[in-house]
């Protein structure tokens, strides 16, 4: 097993990336620190519990409660896999945590965007509760409005996709995400792609540079 990271801001659209490469892909695993959260918040679990409030205001869960739920999915995952990490690390100091679990990074992917089509694009952003499938109301419309092509469950607004909370997880991407690219940049791990091509094209620049 060894890991992707996709680097990118809230929007950038690396969760649709990671989704349509791991359904296309079978050695492609895509493993999302916020699907994670979401479920766990949905499950009620202690974790859940503890992140809800953070996650709601846009603020980053603690870094210990993140870490263990990634510690766990790296641990199961065996033989020839790569895992496309959507969501983590999302500082420094998880970075590191990453780095002590032991699994070789192969690269680091930062998906760019800039933030006027953030906006945009999550203003429209439409997400399927049941099986996490990604949608965007002009971009990527379902087949049938509000339900999902794929588990016909009806698709939900995210609580934190709101205008004011979106700004306010731009600003935490600014100040504790992208230090990250430097990081990765000095240990000659970075790529960079288009995140503004449309999900085809982006998706085939990511498959490319990682
Ligand atoms: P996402 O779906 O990646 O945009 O994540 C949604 C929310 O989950 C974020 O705004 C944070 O509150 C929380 N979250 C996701 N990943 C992390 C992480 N690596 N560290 C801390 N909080 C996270």
């Amino acid at each position: 097993m060894n890991i992707v990271i996709l680097l990118g801001a809230p929007g950038s659209g690396k969760g649709t990336i990671a989704g349509k490469l791991a359904a296309e892909h079978d050695n492609l695993k895509h493993v999302s620190s916020g699907d994670l959260l979401r479920g766990a918040v949905a499950k009620g679990t202690p974790a859940g519990v503890e992140a809800k409030g953070y996650m709601e205001k846009g603020n980053l869960v603690p870094d210990a409660l993140i870490a263990q739920m990634i510690k766990d999915v790296v641990a199961e995952t065996t033989g020839d896999i790569t895992m496309l990490l959507d969501g983590f690390p999302r500082n420094l100091a998880q970075a590191k945590i990453l780095e002590e679990m032991g699994a070789p990074i192969k690269s680091v992917v930062l998906v760019d965007v800039p933030d006027e089509v953030i906006h945009d694009r999550i203003a429209g952003r439409r997400t399927c509760p049941k099986c996490k499938a990604g949608y965007h109301v002009k971009a990527l419309p379902p087949k049938v409005e509000g339900i999902c092509d794929k588990c016909g469950a009806e698709l939900v607004i995210r609580k934190d996709d709101n205008p004011e909370t979106v700004k306010d997880r731009l600003v935490v991407y600014h100040r504790e995400t992208e230090p990250l690219i430097k990081y990765y940049e000095e240990k000659g791990l970075l790529r960079r792609i288009d995140g503004d091509q449309g999900p085809e094209k982006n998706a085939e620049a990511f498959l490319a540079a990682m």
